[in-house]
């Protein structure tokens, strides 16, 4: 492709509502422009990369026995009010109504669609399993789209699902679609790592996320150093802790006055304590019925697990005058002796003895408190945030957290839309059972931007080659002079017969304007002619990624840069 009859606008100045990288990169690189809020046009450097994912994406889903197809955007309510979603999806789910007064809406996702699908044309145990995938736009009004394609409204994504007979052939199916996701990410050329996610009501280990590691990600992650476990901060648990010696006295219980201390810092350095030595009292809304938890004084409460405990789907810290309207105590002094509403622990707290609590009274803390004698609590289960103090709950080893971006995502569904939308197969006795159900996504545009959130310097992009728009740029810096242009010319042509994909910059520009877009687009390899063609005979060739650079002759040039090209292709 010539850069001179490309549409590649780069930018110069960075738009000033880009927050990190990528947006940044993609929006200065010509990759794609915004037309309103979440919304993106793909420009042809921005939908080449999401082409490159994409037939990654094909070929691996195909080698893996899924079969393609398309299902449309615009879905019917009533399907959605068979599934219970049309009431549950809340505001994210983009509902109109069309000319005929039928309600619809904008696909976030396509359980619905496909169970219907299956459920017309699949009856029988001969035709299972399958699993069907789809490359298709979605919608969902996100409420805050930002970071360019990372969060959008409107993104490009890949969602598989699967139908099989019973749970052991589901999870076959789930561990045939973990493997075609590590082989995806991998030949992605990404740094990436399966982490355990939370799975609600399914339990088991059956979800998990697909988190491309840098530093930028969203998403807070705990890895082991020392054995392979690895979840997101919703799931990761705690490794349950030994009880302390019964030797410890338990001390008297004192009221002491801890004025206008409030928050866990002031009130123990007050005391003279460590915050190890005080149990906060957190007051949360669990599907709108308030619930205190209870936690160490250095701990964070996991709402994710507390809603798990309680079967609640919404849970939200209670705002000051919530908290007053449900205990009558204002924040800061709450404690658990005394309170009325339902007390639940995390399991840290039972090891601990003789810790400060709030003594439920304005400007009061309660010191030596003991959980059994001084108060009960209704449940103890984990409820808190890991930290990097903690061990592995595997293997007892070192736990590190660190920042990912979630690429992709599979969950085992189990019968739930079946039964909600009564799809079933008959047997080979002609009993009827619901598919067992699993799906898949992968956040297609949103890997082109978590690969550039791993993969950049401070002058731009440096992608990795299987997801590079092009995989050689050359530049021609002697466009005035015929000996220089003709041999640009000439690999270029040579490149493309050897099936490479050129980027030729062929503009009538300065060298310093065409070395400084192609740092920004990032192409993997850059292949220059100029000067030292006119007199050594030589050509550069640049590796984006390192700067290392070779001179050769422009035929050794071609034959390099296919060999190095061939050779990393298909490391992968
Ligand atoms: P998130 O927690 O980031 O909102 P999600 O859990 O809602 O993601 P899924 O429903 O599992 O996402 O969707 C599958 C994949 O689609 C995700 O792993 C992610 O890569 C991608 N994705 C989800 N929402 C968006 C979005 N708003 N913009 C771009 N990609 C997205
Ligand atoms: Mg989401």
């Amino acid at each position: 492709m010539r850069y001179s009859k490309l549409l590649l606008p780069t930018l110069k100045e960075t738009p000033a509502e880009a927050e990190v990288v990528s947006h940044r990169l993609l929006l200065r690189g010509g990759f794609i422009r915004k037309l309103t809020s979440g919304v993106y046009s793909y420009l042809p450097l921005g939908l080449a990369a999401i082409r490159k994912v994409e037939q990654i994406v094909r070929e691996e889903m195909n080698r893996a026995g899924a079969q393609e197809v398309l299902l449309p955007m615009v879905q019917p309510a009533d399907l959605w009010r068979e599934s219970g979603r049309w009431e549950k999806y809340g505001p994210e789910l983009l509902r109109f109504t069309d000319r005929h007064e039928r309600e619809s809406c904008l696909g976030p996702t396509h359980e619905e669609v496909i169970t219907d699908l299956v459920r017309r044309e699949i009856h029988s145990y001969r035709d299972l399993p399958v699993n069907l995938y789809q490359v298709q736009t979605k919608f969902r009004d996100e409420i805050r789209p930002r970071f360019g394609l990372m969060r959008g409204r409107e993104f490009i994504m890949k969602d598989a699902y699967s139908f099989d007979i019973d749970n052991e052939q589901a999870e076959a199916e789930y561990r045939n679609m973990y493997d075609t996701y590590h082989r995806i990410f991998e030949r992605c050329g990404l740094a990436f790592r399966a982490v355990e996610a939370d799975t609600g009501t399914i339990g088991g280990s059956f979800s998990h996320e697909f988190m491309v590691l840098a530093d930028t990600g969203e998403d807070t992650i705990v890895i082991c150093k020392d054995c392979s476990y690895a979840a997101n901060m919703e799931k990761a648990r705690v490794k349950p802790i030994e009880q302390p010696p019964e030797s410890v006295d338990l001390l008297e219980c004192n009221k002491v006055e801890t004025p206008g201390k409030r928050k866990v810092g002031a009130v123990t350095e007050f005391l003279g304590i460590s915050p190890k030595q005080l149990v906060k009292t957190l007051v949360y809304l669990a599907d709108s019925q308030p619930v205190a938890v209870l936690v160490r004084g250095d701990h964070e409460v996991q709402p994710v697990k507390l809603g798990n405990l309680l079967g609640a789907v919404e849970v939200e810290m209670a705002d000051d005058k919530q908290v007053f309207d449900v205990t009558g105590v204002p924040t800061g002094y709450l404690g658990p002796a005394g309170l009325k509403i339902k007390l639940v622990a995390d399991r840290e707290v039972v090891a601990m003895r003789n810790f400060a609590i709030g003594a439920n009274e304005k400007n009061y803390h309660l010191i030596n408190a003991n959980l059994g004698r001084d108060f009960e609590v209704d449940e103890i289960d984990d409820l808190r945030m890991v930290t990097p103090e903690d061990s592995c709950p595997e293997c007892a080893g070192r736990l590190e957290l660190t920042k990912g971006i979630e690429v992709g995502h599979i969950f085992k569904l189990g019968d739930s839309y079946s039964k909600a939308l009564n799809a079933v197969y008959q047997d080979n006795q002609g009993e009827e059972h619901h598919f067992v159900m699993g799906c898949y996504g992968i956040g297609v545009s949103r890997v082109v931007a978590a690969a550039i959130e791993q993969n950049h310097d401070e002058n731009g992009i440096i992608f990795p080659l299987p997801v590079a728009p092009f995989q050689v740029e050359i530049l021609n810096l002697g466009l005035k002079d015929k000996a220089i242009s003709e041999v640009a010319e000439q690999i270029y042509n040579d490149l493309e017969k050897e099936s490479i994909e050129v980027l030729f910059d062929d503009r009538d520009e300065r060298p310093g304007i065409k070395f400084k877009d192609a740092d920004l687009i990032g192409i993997p390899y850059r292949l220059t002619v100029g000067k030292k063609f006119a007199s050594d005979g030589v050509v550069e060739i640049r590796k984006r990624a390192d700067g290392h650079t070779i001179e050769l002759s422009p035929d050794e040039a071609v034959r390099e840069l296919a060999s190095m090209i061939n050779e990393e292709m298909h490391s992968a």
